[in-house]
């Protein structure tokens, strides 16, 4: 394999005008170097961002916290800032092992846009806003239209992510976040399910679900949201949507689990979620 180029821009500007050139961010590098190893990425060169002061900054703002893109999972996790998003954390702790969340970083999860991505199902969550920059400026896009597939993103030639903006959701939610894989320590979900429950006197008065690794992207699945407000805090008032939450999900067979088993543990997670809460509550 021949070797690749790395350039180390000094600033932000510098780092846009070296991926108008063709360069390929490269931040923690736990996901890119595999992809090259593979064959899966032929990048003609890599411009190394994991030191760029821009996009190490958390700015803790009125509404909610945006998180500079290279920050890795454990300084996320070990950050004051994000002591008030404790979905963050949760999915945060699960990613990869000690040396993974000390390498890889947040703008690296978005971007390889994984369906099994862990954070992402924290952001789904939290419904962030992922900033892009570019030489011809700024936007900034809805986490679920910057993933548009498995490994798919609205990323633009040129264009790097910046930082991503969490709103605080409102009120207390109760936070719940649950991955199965195969083995209990560096596992990729084989299905993962998210929550945020409001509830009020034993009820649910407002959910938001996300599912990693069964469906092309994380997915909500809104008809489930939906029909959780007004029950019971309880497995036994949740059962019936345990098919639907199954039959909402469009999961692949791969070496990790069959398609039909993962149907079956995004049911299951439900009612995990539903005893948990019992106990919460
Ligand atoms: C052993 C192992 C275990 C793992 N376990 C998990 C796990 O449990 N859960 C999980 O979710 N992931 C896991 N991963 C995947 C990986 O660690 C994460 O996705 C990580 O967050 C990637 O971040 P990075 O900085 O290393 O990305 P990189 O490898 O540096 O980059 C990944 C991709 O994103 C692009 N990129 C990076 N930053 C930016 C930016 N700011 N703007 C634009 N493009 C950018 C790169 O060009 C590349 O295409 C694991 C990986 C390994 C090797």
């Amino acid at each position: 394999m021949r070797p690749i180029p790395v350039v180390k821009p000094k600033d932000l500007a510098e780092t846009l005008r070296y991926l108008e050139e063709g360069g390929k961010p490269i931040a923690g590098g736990t996901d890119i170097l595999v992809a090259i190893r593979k064959g899966l990425e032929k990048p003609p060169f890599l411009v190394y961002i994991g030191e760029l002061s821009e996009l190490r900054v958390l700015e803790e703002k009125e509404e909610g916290i945006e998180v500079g893109a290279a920050l890795t999972h454990l300084e996320l996790l070990s950050h004051r800032g994000t002591e008030r998003l404790p979905i963050l954390r949760q999915a945060l702790r699960t990613i990869g092992s000690p040396a993974i969340r000390a390498t890889g970083t947040i703008g690296g999860n978005v971007v390889t846009a994984s369906p099994a991505g862990d954070s992402l199902v924290a952001l789904y969550l939290l419904e962030a806003q992922v900033r892009l920059v570019s030489q011809a400026g700024e936007r900034m896009l809805p986490i679920h239209e910057f993933i548009t597939g498995p490994r798919k993103t609205a990323l633009k030639s040129g264009e790097i992510v910046r930082s991503i903006f969490l709103p605080y959701p409102e009120g207390e939610p109760l936070s719940f976040f649950r991955k199965v894989g195969r083995r209990r320590a560096l596992v990729i979900a084989v299905a993962s399910l998210g929550a945020l429950v409001w509830s009020k006197n034993g009820r649910v008065e407002k959910a938001r679900l996300a599912l990693g690794s069964v469906a092309p992207t994380i997915l909500r699945p809104r008809e489930v949201e939906e029909a959780l407000v007004g029950r019971p805090v309880s497995p036994e008032a949740w059962e019936d949507l345990v098919p639907v939450l199954s039959a909402a999900t469009n999961p692949i067979s791969d070496l990790r689990a069959s398609a039909e088993y993962r149907r079956k543990v995004a049911g299951r997670l439900l009612l995990a979620l539903a005893q948990t809460l019992q106990t919460m509550a």
